[in-house]
């Protein structure tokens, strides 16, 4: 339907799994083995070859000399953005890509970190304790981009000039809550009340997950969330009846199946964490990358062809999401801007890249959503691309609106990255200024475990 509005023919397509399956539903066959026909189709294949035929019958019903085509899609479907774009040159004129979950070889282990870190130190926050550090942060770093609305659009700013250790000590309280169980459509697990003071191992876990893993000797392995970001739904301990405790989380779905069915090929939803370190962590991804090169790992193309060929991509990520962090998508343009002109200033070659690709960071914004307060959401990302492609309307700022609170309706404009908001004149006037080094530095993390990092170097 998401063509319709701009007066365009869509289509969409099953990938041969039928409409009511995921891969994971299938991708183990009867004898164990892995289907790597559906994983081929899931990964690339099966968006290419849809194009294609639509793009033959469209041309023949509405018998156009010129017929322009896009994609759009968010999460996995950005990630199925990039896959179009990087293999295959010449078959979009443009693309709208939200918050790509590619890198599946890191994102998916990714989801288990919070589990393992507290494992590794034997303690399990509570959701209350660690909503209560978020809140602190937001009091602190919401003024540092010149507007106070609840929202922490320099998240940047937030990690040079704020420590979440001052939160140890302070105290927090939330009410007993049932959980809505999405299965029964009725209610859920409870979660007692909980009161008590923010101690250092709380901190720690936060900051854990904040900083992505680290491998037993320190290096870092991977991104977490941006300084701003509610990570209580990651990392809370699950409250037990027995021993009145707080303890580890079970594994979620999500963070079991890569493991169990793509990497292990057992036919299993749930994981153990008996044993599992770090270093086991660091051993799963490097297994996801070896083998899943190339299918469902980002795979690197210059993209050169795809820019010569007119093409231009909006790239947006929420500047909050919880789910797949923000950083992924920053140091994969990064890659892209590393690769593709390695002998430019820095200026001269992000003047070459936004001439066909941006990215922008929406803030405060969760995983393909808006945020909870005040801030705004693009709502028309592929109507910007049409606008870049066909009339040349460059999209310097990319159109957004608010979608909830007092200021519900009124439009916002999303700074291109790496340039950041910053507010002038008592709120009322946003500049998008290029950061200093210090502050830049924070968005590039060295990412030093893997021998092949995620800038592509070996
Ligand atoms: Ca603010």
């Amino acid at each position: 339907m998401g063509g319709l509005v701009y007066g365009a023919a869509s289509g969409c397509t099953d990938g041969g799994m039928g409409w009511e399956g995921q891969l994971n539903d299938f991708v183990l066959k009867a004898n164990g083995s892995l289907d790597y026909d559906l994983i081929n189709n899931f990964g690339y294949l099966s968006i290419h070859e849809m194009t294609e035929i639509g793009k033959a019958m469209s041309k023949n019903i509405y018998n156009s000399s010129k017929l322009y085509s896009y994609y759009q899609g968010c999460s996995e479907g950005g990630r199925e953005g990039w896959s179009q774009v990087q293999r295959y040159a010449d078959q979009f004129d443009g693309a709208a890509i939200g918050a790509p979950a590619f890198r599946q070889s890191h994102q998916q282990p990714n989801h288990d970190w919070p589990q393992i870190y507290e494992q590794s130190i034997e303690y399990a926050p509570n959701a209350c304790a660690l909503e209560k550090i978020v809140n602190e942060t937001l009091a602190a770093c919401d003024a540092l981009d010149g507007k106070v609305d609840g929202i922490v659009a320099r998240s940047d700013l937030c990690s040079l000039h704020w420590d979440p250790k001052t939160a140890i000590g302070q105290s927090y309280s939330c009410a007993a809550s049932v959980a809505f169980n999405p299965i029964t459509g009725g209610l859920g697990a409870t979660t007692p009340a909980a009161n008590g003071t923010v101690n250092e191992n709380d901190v720690s876990v936060f900051l854990a997950v904040q900083n992505g893993p680290y491998d037993s000797q320190d290096r870092h392995l991977y991104v977490g969330f941006l300084p701003g970001t509610d990570t209580s739904s990651n990392a809370a301990g699950t409250y037990s009846d027995t021993t009145g405790a707080y303890e580890v989380a079970e594994i979620s779905d999500i963070g079991a199946e890569w493991i169990t069915e793509l990497l292990q090929e057992v036919n299993s939803t749930t994981l153990s964490l008996n044993g599992v370190t770090v270093d086991t962590l660091r051993g799963w991804m490097l297994e996801g990358m070896q083998k899943y090169a190339g299918t469902l790992n980002t795979v690197w193309t210059d993209l050169q062809e795809f820019n010569e060929a007119g093409g231009k991509v909006i790239h947006y990520h929420g500047e909050a999401d919880n789910s797949i962090p923000t950083l992924s998508s920053v140091i994969y343009q990064e890659q892209v801007r590393r690769v593709m002109y390695p002998n430019a200033s820095y200026e001269d070659s992000l003047e070459k890249l936004h001439d066909f690709y941006r990215l922008y960071i929406i803030p405060g914004a969760a995983h393909c959503s808006p945020s909870a307060e005040n801030g705004s959401f693009p709502q028309t990302v592929l109507g910007s691309v049409i606008e870049w492609v066909e009339n040349e309307v460059v999209p310097t700022q990319l159109n957004a609106t608010v979608l909830q609170g007092p200021n519900e309706g009124k439009a916002d404009k999303i700074c291109t990255f790496p340039y950041r908001p910053m507010w002038n004149r008592n709120a009322t006037e946003q500049e998008c200024v290029m950061p200093e080094k210090e502050v830049l530095d924070f968005w590039f993390p060295v990412l030093d475990s893997l021998p092949l990092n995620s800038y592509g170097n070996a």
